[in-house]
C-alpha cells in the first residue's frame, strides 16, 4: 500500500510504501502539544526503509527530557516545522 502526504503547496511529500506501521501511538507531551496546538496526537511509525521524502527539507533533532530524540522537518520555503520523527533509545 502506498500512502502520501503533502504539505498544502505540495512542495513537499511523504511516501510510505507499507501495508501497516510497526506501532501507532497517542501522545500527550508538552513536545507535541506545542507542535500542533492540540492537547494529543496521534502518531504512526514505519520503518525508515519504507519513508521517502520528497522537497527540500532540513531535519532538526530535539532531545526530549526522557531521553529519545525527536527529529523535525524544517521546511525551507516555509521556515516551518513538519512531519517528526521518533528514534527510542
Ligand atoms: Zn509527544
Amino acid at each position: 500500500m502506498t500512502r502520501t502526504a503533502s504539505c498544502q503547496c505540495r512542495g513537499f511529500r511523504v511516501i510510505v510504501e507499507a501495508e501497516q506501521p510497526n506501532t501507532v501511538t497517542i501522545c500527550h507531551c508538552q513536545i507535541c502539544q506545542r507542535r500542533t496546538g492540540v492537547p494529543l496526537t496521534c502518531n504512526a511509525y514505519f520503518p525508515k526503509s519504507k519513508v521517502l521524502l520528497e522537497g527540500e527539507h532540513r531535519i532538526y533533532t530535539q532531545n526530549c527530557p526522557e531521553g529519545r530524540k525527536l527529529h523535525k522537518l524544517l521546511l525551507r520555503k516555509f521556515r516551518s516545522l513538519k512531519h517528526p520523527t521518533a528514534i527510542p533509545n
